[in-house]
């Protein structure tokens, strides 16, 4: 696995392996990896000749009160991980060599605008942006043809379809289902933080998403019941507090008052001090 740094010679890399007709499959991450970011690598390694996953911790989405400054890096076992999953190319960029003029001075962004106004971006304003921006950044370096995301973060997949199919970007968007603990916990490199009686309480969040999916099995379609009884569990557990529990259309993201067709589940949870979120696909 070649680790690159500067954006020129990863371009230069990759211009040869696009001459010899390869395909290329790229994987965005922030690092620390886990087995959800390699469940991506490993379905880009056997949809593609080539596989390039990026690591940068993207200060534009990031707000001034969050994590930015503490998210966990850890770039030596991440390259032995990526290299293990497949991986051809892991592009670990500073942020000089992404935002080579200041990412504080950029002029340019993709602005999604609606669906990235809602769920995580009412309580994240410009976390979308950022996103959307690096992303389109690192697609333009990269020219993938398939690029691949998790259901884990459902908002992010539907914002990033979205840009594709408004800026004609030549690629495709490949989701990959949310990979869990045995406990049920979502994987996240934030999990990292909490401590063993957060780690125990956390499991609150699947449990309320198992509990709306029991309560729509059984017939319930009023998602104002459904919220309140995913409410009212999270209430109980002392170190959890609800930032929002949202019911909306799976495509547009719009909040549904009745469940009568598929819907999108998602949360976010503080845990302590840490920000979760899962979410939960009802297929109608
Ligand atoms: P992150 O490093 O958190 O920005 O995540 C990088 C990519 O891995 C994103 O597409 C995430 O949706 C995906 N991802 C993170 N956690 C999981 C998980 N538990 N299961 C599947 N994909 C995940």
């Amino acid at each position: 696995m070649d680790v690159i740094s500067r954006v020129a010679d990863l371009r230069t890399s990759l211009a040869t392996l696009r001459q010899q007709g390869k395909s290329v499959g790229l994987v965005p991450t922030m690092g620390c990896l886990h087995e959800g970011h390699l469940t991506l690598m490993r379905q880009a390694r056997a949809g593609n000749d080539v596989v390039v996953a990026s690591i940068f911790v993207n200060p534009l989405q990031f707000g001034p009160n969050e994590d930015y400054g503490v998210y966990p890096r850890n770039i030596q076992q991440d390259s032995a991980l990526a290299a293990a999953a497949g991986v051809d190319i892991l592009f670990a960029p500073q942020v000089e060599d992404m935002y080579p003029g200041g990412y504080e001075k950029m002029l340019t962004f993709v602005d999604v605008r609606n669906v990235s106004e809602r769920l995580c971006g009412a309580s994240r304003p410009g976390h979308f942006r950022g996103v959307a921006t690096v992303v389109s950044k690192l697609f333009n370096i990269v020219q993938p043809d398939d690029a691949y995301f998790g259901q884990k973060d459902a908002q992010q997949v539907i914002v990033l379809k979205r840009m594709v199919q408004d800026l004609n970007m030549n690629l495709r968007i490949v989701t990959v289902p949310t990979v869990r603990e045995k406990d049920g916990l979502a994987l996240s490199s934030r999990n990292c933080f909490l401590n063993p009686a957060e780690r125990e309480a956390a499991l609150v969040i699947n449990r309320s998403l198992r509990l709306a999916e029991e309560k729509l099995r059984s017939g319930e379609r009023d998602t104002a019941r459904l919220i309140a009884a995913m409410r009212e569990l999270i209430g109980d557990e002392p170190l959890a507090s609800i930032d929002y529990v949202s019911i909306s259309d799976p495509h547009s993201l719009t909040e549904l008052a009745v469940a009568d067709g598929p819907v999108l589940i998602a949360m976010a949870v503080r845990i302590g001090k840490t920000r979760l979120i899962d979410n939960m696909m009802w297929a109608g």
